[in-house]
């Protein structure tokens, strides 16, 4: 069948209107009208082929919130109507020790990213910024009907991806917990952080969000711009969530930390960034990373966020506005993620 939605073509071009062929669902596969899809970081980020493998025409889009239109004969979980959403991986292999204890984002043999992913055919994957899609029933959420859907939509990427590093590293009550970086991701691990009990600051280099980092939860904000704002911070957090896209010094935040203190690193940025030893060594601080989450993993944190009222803070647009909304994502310029709406396709 025919799908529309938006592609880039290469690296520098804006992403323009583009039809593409799906295949029909398969017996466990499940045909989704796609209502919002958000638009993540990671969606520049292989638009620019800025980490080398992106396959044009790519499609972007992770982050998706759509209804059952129809369903294969053996497809048992879901049925016409169903309110439902994908995030950033469609298949895994289903049998290796990762995907057997619900962690199938770290697949031994690879997961298929929903957009610029390999299908077992050979096929290139494109993702949400259509107006359609066919995927396994095995890798599809349920949503709640209680949240508005387009402030959902980035729950499957900016949402999982947050929720799953404050659980794994058991961030509760007690913790003083750092968010780098205000944005998708940033401003729902200050959501959650807060929820699981933390206390909560902002390291941000733009003051100007100050109000917004407040009322999202978090007790102050400090401007990473500002040498004497950042010095009173030292030693001081259990965690830092660091959710920055760009080039950074990771040393100047591993300052940060307390004795024993963790940085967990979720932004991904193209370059190979240098890391003083004894930033790690004095105080036995400690790096890690956090990569989405399993699909077991996604349905509890959407069922907590229905439970909990918790829902992304997004400025929903037209299809025609991706690529100044790309421009305002690079400027740092969004409250708090954009949502294409895509009933205009
Ligand atoms: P985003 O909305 O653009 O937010 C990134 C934030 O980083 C900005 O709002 C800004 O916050 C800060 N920032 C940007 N450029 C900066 C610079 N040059 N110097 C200092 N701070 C800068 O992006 P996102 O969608 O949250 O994604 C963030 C990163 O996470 C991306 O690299 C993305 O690919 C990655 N990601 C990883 C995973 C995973 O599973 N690990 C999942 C999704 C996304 P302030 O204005 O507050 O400084
Ligand atoms: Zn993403
Ligand atoms: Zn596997």
């Amino acid at each position: 069948m025919t799908a529309k939605g938006y592609a880039a073509h290469n690296t520098t071009d804006p992403l323009t209107p583009y039809s593409f062929e799906r295949n029909e669902p398969g017996p466990h596969e499940v045909l989704i009208d796609i209502l919002y899809c958000g638009i993540c970081h990671a969606d520049v980020h292989q638009s620019r082929n800025e980490y080398g493998h992106t396959q044009y025409p790519f499609v972007p889009g992770h982050e998706i919130v759509g209804r059952v239109r129809t369903t294969g004969q053996e497809v048992t979980k879901y049925k016409q109507g169903d309110l439902v959403g994908v995030g950033y991986f469609i298949l895994s292999c289903g049998h290796c020790p990762n995907c057997a204890s619900h962690e199938e984002q770290f697949c031994d043999n690879g997961i298929t990213p929903t957009q610029n992913g390999k299908l077992p055919g050979g096929h290139t994957t494109k993702g949400g910024y259509s107006n359609c899609i066919v995927v396994n029933e095995n890798y599809i959420l349920r949503i709640s009907e209680k949240l508005p859907p387009a402030a959902v939509a980035p729950l499957l990427c900016a949402g999982i991806t947050t929720y799953s590093a404050l659980k794994h590293n058991q961030v509760s009550a007690g913790h003083n917990v750092a968010v780098l970086g205000l944005g998708g991701l940033g401003h729902m691990a200050v959501k959650f952080a807060k929820s699981f009990g933390a206390t909560v600051s902002v390291l941000s280099s733009s003051p100007s969000k100050t109000t917004s980092a407040l009322a999202l939860g978090a007790h102050r904000l400090v401007d990473t711009g500002d040498a004497a704002q950042l010095k009173t911070a030292t030693g001081s957090f259990d965690f830092i969530i660091d959710t920055v896209s760009a080039r950074h010094d990771y040393n100047q935040y591993l300052n940060l930390l307390k004795k024993d203190g963790t940085l967990i690193l979720l932004g991904v940025p193209p370059e190979v960034p240098p890391i003083h030893p004894a930033m790690l060594a004095f105080r036995r601080r400690k790096i890690t990373g956090s990569f989405i989450g399993g699909i077991e993993e996604t349905q509890e944190m959407l069922d907590y966020c229905a439970k909990h009222n918790i829902t992304a803070e997004v400025e929903v647009i037209q299809p025609s506005y991706i690529n100044t909304a790309f421009e305002r994502m690079l400027d740092g310029d969004v409250k708090y993620r954009f949502v294409i709406d895509m009933s205009e396709l």
